[in-house]
């Protein structure tokens, strides 16, 4: 044959050319879930088995993240089925990994009308070429990135359309999922705790009853990600203003906000922390410590279990202040909450401070007896500490154990009652009432 010249070119001789130049040809019997190979060459050969379920291809083709080899979740794979079928001739590229080699195919599927039948065709393009543009279109896309999933839902005919999945594809794929599917297969990526609220503001009748035409609404869940990971994602319907008012369609995506949420915790964290931590000394201050005692007069009532509260009053405080100024006054109750907070710590229990130079500790799980020997043991801790420039100091304490009739002010008036005991009794000294 004269390949010269155009008009020797036949049907049958341009099929056969082609035939001797294309990758992959693939049958698949999407009614059985089978294909089949018909031509091969190229490392698709070793890459894609010569027959198998279609799904499986189908998942090899597309179920990757867009740039890796990495292979998405199975939570996701329920999708497979609608990226399946094919109502019209389709084209896409597709990335592969295959011994760390990535390639880029370009893939077109035949429908062979009314059969359920395909024919899809492979071919991979050279690497470099097509790398570039197809990174040129992810940088028009990183803007849109952070909508990982978009479609549009029609609640009167129940279905759903244009699903994009962007983390996979840059593209639009057309889908077969109806509604109320979709919810039920979605749910599976929602984090446990958030399932029931996904479910309630994804019901077809609360979208109808909530959302004026034009109107739009968003609300956030934590959900799987393709790769696994739960993220913070915002969930966004907006209802379409049609003419017709009994038209019920939406727009519906997903936006990532798994970064500012990540951030804004982190935030209200350190924000709740430095809410309850006394500056001056770093233990916990006035309003966290009297919420301790209320939760341990709470936990009494609950389990039974004896706590004792105790309060220490710094002796002769004012003469520290008076002899050495106000700063080495500062200084010194910092070493005296240091050296009596690690005390508590190493004993399950916690200190604030109550103001000036008062501070308060709980004593979980501790009866009277015991706390009296905690205390006793804390004085002689702090009379053996060398403080800088004022040398030794000493405490009082006052002690008492928590009761089931208690509530804050009966159980602190105890204690206070102990400590003004302690003061009148010389200081330097424990006394409780029980
Ligand atoms: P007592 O043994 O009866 O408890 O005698 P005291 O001197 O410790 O008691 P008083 O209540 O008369 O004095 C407490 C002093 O504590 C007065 C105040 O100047 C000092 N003080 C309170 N808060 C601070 C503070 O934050 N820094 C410093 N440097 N001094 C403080
Ligand atoms: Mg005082
Ligand atoms: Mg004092």
């Amino acid at each position: 044959m004269d390949i010269n010249n155009i008009d020797d070119y036949t049907p049958e001789s341009v099929t056969k050319i082609m035939s001797e130049m294309v990758d992959q040809v693939i049958i698949v019997d999407s009614n059985t879930n089978r294909y089949r190979r018909i031509i091969s060459r190229g490392f698709m050969d070793e890459f894609l088995p010569p027959n198998g379920y279609y799904d499986k291809l189908l998942e090899t083709l597309y179920f990757h993240m867009k740039d890796s080899g990495d292979t998405v979740v199975d939570g996701y794979k329920v999708f497979l089925s609608s990226y399946g079928t094919y109502d019209d001739k389709y084209t896409r590229r597709c990335k592969m990994v295959h011994n760390d080699e990535p390639h880029i195919v370009q893939m077109t599927i035949y429908p062979v009308k009314g059969t359920g039948m395909y024919i899809f065709v492979l071919n991979e393009l050279d690497y470099e070429d097509s790398r570039s543009d197809m990174l040129a279109s992810t940088k028009v896309n990183t803007i849109q990135n952070t909508y990982l999933f978009s479609m549009y839902i029609d609640l009167i005919k129940n279905t759903t359309s244009s699903i994009n999945v962007s983390e996979v594809s840059d593209e639009t794929m057309h889908s077969h999922i109806l509604y109320t599917d979709w919810r039920l297969m979605i749910v599976n990526m929602i984090w446990p705790q958030d399932k029931e609220k996904f479910l309630r503001r994804t019901d077809p009748e609360y979208l109808k009853e909530h959302f004026a035409p034009g109107q739009y609404s968003s609300f956030d869940v934590k959900m799987q990600n393709l790769e696994g990971v739960y993220i913070w994602v915002k969930l966004i319907f907006s209802r379409s203003q049609t003419l017709n008012a009994d038209d019920y369609r939406f727009v519906f995506m997903v936006q990532d906000i798994n970064e500012s949420m990540t951030n804004m915790n982190t935030y209200l964290k350190e924000f709740e922390e430095k809410a309850s931590i006394d500056a001056l000394t770093g233990v916990f201050n006035h309003g966290r410590i009297e919420t301790e005692i209320t939760n341990a007069i709470e936990n009494v009532k609950k389990t039974g279990e004896t706590s004792s509260i105790m309060i220490l009053d710094i002796d002769f405080f004012k003469e520290v202040n008076d002899n050495f100024g106000h700063s080495v006054g500062d200084k010194t109750l910092k070493v005296f909450s240091k050296v009596v907070g690690d005390y508590f710590k190493e004993r399950g229990s916690v200190l604030g401070r109550w103001g000036g130079e008062e501070f308060v500790a709980v004593c979980y799980n501790s009866s009277i007896d015991k706390t009296r020997e905690l205390s006793e043991s804390l004085l002689d801790r702090i009379r053996s500490q060398h403080f800088e420039k004022v040398g030794n100091i000493t405490a009082s304490i006052g002690t008492t154990a928590l009761k089931m009739g208690d509530d804050l002010t009966s159980a602190f008036e105890r204690m206070d009652k102990a400590l003004y005991q302690a003061k009148s009794d010389g200081r330097n000294c424990v006394r409780v009432i029980d």
